[in-house]
């Protein structure tokens, strides 16, 4: 009886084993590197942001310098000293957040070149040189996409693409109109649907890469924060570490050689890199990533709290 019963216990564990190595969606560690974009944040809201980054125990954080916001608001360069004394790192998000579907090439080049005073001022003999593009838009013509990739890579910039995303800003202007309302059970509904959005971001990421890959790389999560509180971020990094997620540096995640593929897509809008590698190849999204995206409460976040 009882050697049945160890035989059965052991037999279980193996089968556990087997199922948690086969599924995708097993918890164990998904490395992710957290970045922000649009620095510096609103007034008054960095220490809270950077309490919460230390609170868990993240490494260096990258946040993704405007420095049009500086120069519009000179009270905001106290946010970014306070961003680095705390051992983040500031990466170049151009100057004034240009749209590259939008203005040429020579255009948006230079609005990376002017961004780098206030780069150098803060990240000193640190390193800078890592780009993200705004509204992750990398040119709509294969000449626009060329020019500034052939810019950036003589200029020693390494590109950070996203592959890990939620669209976290639409619920912004949802956050602001909801806190002026004080309606604090739509402030709820908000943060639990954020929530729930901020982990169907880590499924359908997963998915992505085990579709194209066969394996988890190391992703590139983007965050803003604006109107979303502290309190907030904290709860979404303890869901994901309960999650199984591990932070890493953005330096660490860029090593995955999925960084260095250069899919040839030249849109508006293509997503994350998991996407544009997705669209190169022909393939549709999974079912349950087609599902997920189709969660996505866009009318009720545009709707919310709306007085007329
Ligand atoms: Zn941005």
């Amino acid at each position: 009886m009882n050697v049945c019963f160890k035989l059965l216990t052991f037999i279980t564990i193996l089968l556990t084993c087997a199922i948690s190595l086969a599924s995708p969606n097993a918890k164990h560690n998904i490395k992710v590197a957290l970045t922000i974009d649009d620095l510096p944040l609103k007034e008054n809201i960095t220490t809270k942001v950077v309490n919460v980054l230390k609170k868990h125990h993240l490494p260096p954080t990258w946040g993704m310098l405007n420095a049009k916001k500086v120069q519009n608001n000179p009270k905001l360069l106290k946010e970014l000293k306070i961003w680095i004394a705390s051992e983040n790192k500031l990466g170049n998000h151009t100057f004034s957040h240009l749209d590259l579907a939008k203005v040429s090439s020579s255009e948006f080049i230079e609005d990376i070149n002017k961004n780098e005073p206030v780069l150098k001022k803060f990240m000193g003999n640190q390193n800078y040189k890592i780009m993200r593009y705004p509204y992750l838009s990398y040119g709509n013509t294969k000449h626009k996409y060329k020019e500034v990739q052939k810019y950036l890579k003589q200029n020693d910039y390494q590109t950070a693409f996203v592959t890990m995303d939620f669209f976290d800003s639409e619920w912004s202007p949802a956050f602001k109109r909801c806190k002026i309302a004080n309606n604090k059970t739509s402030i709820n509904w908000l943060e639990n649907s954020y929530l729930n959005q901020a982990n169907n971001a880590i499924v359908i990421a997963r998915e992505l890469s085990h579709q194209l890959f066969n394996r988890d790389i190391k992703y590139i999560l983007l965050l803003h924060l604006k109107n979303i509180s502290p309190n907030l971020l904290d709860k979404l990094l303890h869901q994901y570490e309960n999650h199984g997620v591990q932070f890493i540096t953005l330096e660490s995640a860029l090593k995955d050689l999925v960084y260095k593929l250069n899919p040839h897509i030249y849109r508006k809008r293509a997503y994350t890199l998991l996407n544009r590698i997705r669209l190169s190849r022909g393939l549709n999204n999974p079912n349950i990533v087609k599902k997920l995206y189709a969660s996505l409460p866009e009318n009720k976040l545009k709707n919310i709290c709306r007085r007329d």
